[in-house]
């Protein structure tokens, strides 16, 4: 019997790189609701809708019905890649000037009612793992299995450090840790779904495990 799995928690504790693998073990479909956030600070960026973390809010309530956001798995990877309006961005969307601004965006409820909405369509069939901030508390209240992961700040923001730095981007470990506390803070006091661990989720901390562990762990609940 297919079941969702919701997995919450802390920028870069290592929840996307676990739940793509538990879906993929498990045989199931893998949904980052993070991205399809970062889709729309993208499209927000690029029309200038947002400049100096000032976001023009009613232009973006009123675009976003022309927004769309889909997935499309690289054949190559195997990765669900995310698309904007048909437009492939799932490398665009991991740049640290859009994760600046994404919680931003994500505290506009309207930009949450649309996203929520579809991720709930993905979900009717059960059979998925999705991953996110509000998964457990908001998107599948039901979900039969929720995980909130969270790990130490210093150790978060390097592994997001190590991953910007492997693709190529020139950043400062100083200024990543800033952004990822700085999200964090914005994600938990947000009037609108904050983040917070649901009473009946299993608390991941990966602080000391390597991804191995991680991934060992969330089978182990999985298959409970
Ligand atoms: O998971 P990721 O770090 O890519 O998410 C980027 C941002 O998107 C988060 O910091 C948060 O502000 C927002 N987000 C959200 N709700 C979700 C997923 C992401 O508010 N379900």
């Amino acid at each position: 019997n297919k079941i969702n799995i919701a997995i919450d928690g802390h920028s870069s504790t290592g929840k996307s790189t676990s739940a793509r693998r538990l879906a993929h073990e498990l045989g199931y479909l893998f949904v980052d609701t993070g991205a399809m956030y970062r889709a729309i600070s993208y499209f927000a960026l690029r029309e200038n809708l947002i400049t100096d973390q000032q976001l023009n809010t009613e232009k973006l309530i009123e675009e976003l019905p022309g927004i769309s956001i889909n997935f499309q798995r690289n054949p190559e990877t195997h990765i669900n890649e995310v698309y904007l309006n048909g437009e492939n961005v799932e490398k665009e969307i991991r740049t640290l000037e859009v994760s600046n601004v994404v919680s931003i965006i994500a505290s506009v409820s309207e930009v949450r009612a649309k996203l929520v909405e579809q991720q709930q369509a993905m979900g009717k069939n059960k059979g998925l793992v999705m991953d996110g901030r509000d998964i457990g508390t908001v998107v599948f209240p039901d979900a039969e299995l929720k995980v909130f992961m969270t790990a130490a700040a210093d150790v978060r923001a390097q592994r997001r450090y190590d991953e910007l730095k492997e693709r190529g981007d020139d950043v400062d470990y100083q200024q990543v840790l800033e952004n990822v506390l700085e999200r964090d803070e914005i994600d938990s006091t947000r009037e609108d779904s904050p983040l917070r661990q649901a009473d009946d989720a299993m608390l991941l901390d990966t602080s000391t495990m390597n991804r191995e562990q991680q991934f060992e762990q969330l089978m182990h609940w999985a298959n409970q």
